[in-house]
């Protein structure tokens, strides 16, 4: 998936990234430096901060081994979430113009630093699976925008990715537009993990943006279900 260029091609681009700079994935100016974004914004991406290592949310700058106090009582599916950074700023421009207005730019940055904070944080995997959307979302959206992040942190690191292990049964409505009360527990029942490709694996679940769990605690549960050994949610950013 990732995009291989030749020696003479590679130098082409170097070239005309200096007569024509690509445009910062975040605010549109030239991005004289590499990684798609400009100085500036490069600078004010949102460090993701000291965070519990099993429920991705930040917590006091001692950080004690375990689940915090907020997720202790939680009965999720995930067995830890890693994100690259919080979800504000500069970083959740990059989420929303990759979901919402098409800046297909915004995945490579994100991707390698979700890459870069998996490693970091010593994640056993061994698949990285994307949360899918559904074919009717796909369909109108063109492009599936776990799936490009997911390719973005397969191309930077060395695990294998299946962006066909799981799929969504049918559309579910927004967790936002559910009673509050339900939305920790994800649209039950949407997800179906293909035994013969997760069965033994420990899963990089990988999306954009984790919030209230719903959603990646839904696909936990298919994938284990379906034999797998371990999920952590890998996310570009978490609420
Ligand atoms: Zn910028
Ligand atoms: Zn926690």
């Amino acid at each position: 998936m990732a995009p291989v260029l030749s020696a003479s091609g590679r130098l082409l681009r170097t070239v005309l990234d200096l007569v024509w700079p690509p445009a910062c994935a975040a605010c549109g100016e030239p991005a004289w430096e590499g990684d798609g974004l400009c100085a500036r914004c490069a600078a004010y991406l949102p460090a993701s901060g000291p965070r519990c290592a099993h429920c991705g949310r930040p917590v006091g700058p001692y950080a004690r081994p375990g689940p915090c106090m907020r997720c202790e009582d939680e009965s999720g599916r995930l067995d830890g979430v890693v994100t690259a950074y919080a979800y504000r700023g500069v970083a959740r421009d990059l989420v929303l113009g990759l979901k919402f207005r098409a800046r297909l730019e915004a995945a490579p940055p994100l991707g390698r630093a979700l890459a870069a904070a998996i490693l970091e944080a010593r994640i056993p995997g061994d698949l990285i699976v994307p949360v899918p959307l559904s074919r009717r979302r796909r369909r109108a959206r063109g492009y599936d925008q776990a799936v490009l992040l997911a390719a973005e942190v397969e191309a930077a690191l060395p695990i294998p990715w299946d962006p066909h292990a799981l799929l969504r049964r049918r559309d579910t409505p927004p967790q936002t537009a559910l009673p509050r009360i339900r939305r920790g527990r994800g649209p039950r029942g949407a997800f179906r993990a293909r035994r013969s490709r997760v069965r033994g694996r420990s899963i990089l679940l990988v999306d954009d943006v984790l919030t209230s769990g719903g959603t990646a605690n839904a696909c936990a549960s298919a994938l284990k279900r379906a034999g797998a050994l371990s999920v952590v949610a890998a996310v570009a950013c978490r609420a």
